[in-house]
C-alpha cells in the first residue's frame, strides 16, 4: 500500500495516476523510491533497501544496476528525488474499494485517518469487528453486540448482549404473581407481595389461635376488616 510508514521497507506502492518514469522507480523493489539514496555511480535505490542488500551481503553494497561497490560515503540520500516523488500524484489505497480521492503521495496518510473506505475495527473494546469507516456509526448505533442500551425497567446502560440475562435478574420487571392471583408484581416486590398482600397466599386461618387447623386462601382484605 502508499501508505507513507516510516518504518516500512522497499518503496511506495501506491497507485500513481501516471506511469512512474524510470528514475522514480527503485531497481531493488520496483516500486516508487521511499527515502531515495542517490549512489556514487548515479543511480537512486530506496534506503531501505540499500541496508537490506548490505545485510544479505555481508555488509557489503554494490550498486544493484551495474555492480559497483559503493563504500560507506559514496551514497547520499536524495531529498530532491523524494520531494519530487512525493508530489507525485495517487489514487487513494482504498480505489478498489470505490474510493474516489487523489492526490499527492504526501498527503495519503491524512486523507486515509478519514477515508471512508478505510478499514477501522470498531470502537467498543471488546468487539473485534473491523470494517468500513463508512459503516461505523450504523455498526456501533444497530448492529454491534456491545452497543449500550438502556434498560427498560431500571434504565442502566448495558451492552445489548448482556441485554437478556439482566433482564432475567433485573429487579424491575414486572412479573406476574407466582401464586397466580393476576396482579403483576415487580420481581423486587415479589416476596414482600407474596408474604403481605396476595390474595391467593395460604395462610392458617385467622382462628388458629383457638384451635381451628383450616388452612385457607387468605381474605386479609375480606369485609371483616
Ligand atoms: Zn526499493
Ligand atoms: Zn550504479
Ligand atoms: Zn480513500
Ligand atoms: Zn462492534
Ligand atoms: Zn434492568
Ligand atoms: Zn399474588
Amino acid at each position: 500500500m502508499g501508505s507513507l510508514d516510516q518504518q516500512k521497507c522497499g518503496g511506495y506502492n501506491a497507485q500513481f495516476l501516471q506511469e512512474l518514469s524510470d528514475e522514480h522507480e527503485c531497481p531493488v523493489c520496483k516500486m516508487a523510491l521511499r527515502e531515495p539514496v542517490l549512489t556514487l555511480c548515479g543511480h537512486r535505490l530506496c534506503f531501505s533497501c540499500s541496508e537490506e542488500m548490505k545485510r544479505r551481503n555481508n555488509g557489503v553494497l554494490f550498486c544493484p544496476l551495474d555492480k559497483t561497490i559503493l563504500n560507506s560515503g559514496e551514497i547520499f540520500p536524495d531529498k530532491f528525488t523524494e520531494r519530487i516523488i512525493l508530489q507525485l500524484n495517487i489514487k487513494c489505497d482504498n480505489f478498489l474499494k470505490s474510493c474516489q480521492w487523489t492526490g499527492e503521495l504526501k498527503a495519503i496518510n491524512n486523507h486515509l485517518t478519514s477515508c471512508e473506505y478505510q478499514e477501522v475495527k470498531c470502537l467498543n473494546e471488546q468487539c473485534s469487528t473491523a470494517l468500513l469507516r463508512k459503516e461505523l456509526s450504523d455498526h456501533m448505533e444497530k448492529h454491534c453486540i456491545y452497543r449500550l442500551v438502556t434498560c427498560q425497567y431500571c434504565k442502566l446502560k448495558i451492552n445489548f448482549c448482556d441485554n437478556q440475562s439482566h433482564e432475567e435478574k433485573c429487579k424491575w420487571v414486572p412479573l406476574c404473581c407466582i401464586n397466580q392471583c393476576d396482579m403483576k408484581v415487580l420481581r423486587k416486590e415479589m416476596s414482600a407481595h407474596i408474604t403481605d398482600s396476595c390474595a391467593n397466599t395460604i395462610v392458617p386461618c385467622q382462628y388458629l389461635k383457638i384451635g381451628c387447623t383450616f388452612k385457607c386462601l387468605c381474605s386479609r382484605y375480606d369485609d371483616s376488616k
